[in-house]
């Protein structure tokens, strides 16, 4: 059986105090064991220790990108070195955020997960499709090439997370439906039958980004390939502690 996962990508939000309230209420969430539902949380670069430090310890830190090779003359990036340093044992790559603002290709995406990966650092690897892919019925060709870049540089998927987030769901209220939801991650669960292996396609969590919320979730946590969430605003907030739940 997959382990449910629930990861909180706070994104480019929070003052020291407003990190400090948010581990305040996670560290008093009562909340199925490590056993049950692995969580992840994960601040911007420079809340990273303060967050760490103070996190319970059955929930773990991720960092929210990082430099696609060793560091070194890369002005204003962070190394996969750094956060194997800081002890920091997730990173999120490939976030649509990151695709479309900054322009990362699916190329150099899979660099960076192959080499975070390469430093020993798990990683929660990112695919999705805009709505404009989706509404031309390009949905399952952006998100198996996303896949496949990936699977071109990784053989080995028991580190990798995968999250499908629907580009058109992240921060719109508008949630996939949780046959939408099962219909992607079915889909990419045999894309990775058919081109990673049985094994591989039995074991790696599938998780559902986008909108999700405490309202929302217990449906989608029902579907039986969705692995858990990458959950964005509702991250910050208590009703993520309802999210963790819904593992149960
Ligand atoms: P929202 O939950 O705010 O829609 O964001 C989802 C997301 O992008 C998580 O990585």
């Amino acid at each position: 059986a997959r382990k449910f996962f629930v990861g909180g990508n706070w994104k480019c939000n929070g003052t020291t105090d407003e990190v400090k309230k948010i581990v305040t209420f996670l560290n008093k969430a009562e909340v199925p064991s490590e056993d049950i539902v692995e969580v992840v949380v994960s601040p911007p670069f420079v809340f990273l220790p303060v967050v760490k430090s103070l996190l319970r310890s059955d929930f773990h830190v991720a960092a929210q990108n990082c430099w696609v090779r060793k560091g070194g003359a890369f002005t204003g990036e962070i190394s996969a070195e750094m956060l194997v340093n800081l002890s920091i044992p997730w990173v999120i790559l490939g976030h649509s955020e990151r695709r479309l603002i900054l322009n990362e290709s699916n190329e150099f995406v899979s660099d960076k997960v192959a080499y975070a990966l390469s430093q020993g650092i798990k990683v929660i690897a990112c695919v999705g499709e805009t709505l404009e892919q989706r509404e031309s019925g390009s949905t399952l060709a952006v998100v198996a090439a996303q896949t496949k870049a990936i699977a071109e540089k990784v053989s080995n998927w028991a580190n990798i997370v995968l999250a499908y987030e629907p580009v058109w769901a992240i921060g719109t209220g508008k949630v996939a439906t949780p046959a939408q939801a099962q219909e992607v991650h079915a889909e990419l669960r045999k894309w990775l039958h058919d081109n990673a292996g049985a094994e591989v396609a039995a074991s790696t969590r599938i998780i559902y980004g986008g909108s999700v919320n405490g309202a929302n979730c217990k449906e989608l946590a029902a579907q039986p390939d969705v692995d858990g969430f990458l959950v964005g605003g509702a991250s910050l907030k208590p009703e993520f502690v309802d999210i963790i739940k819904s593992a149960t």
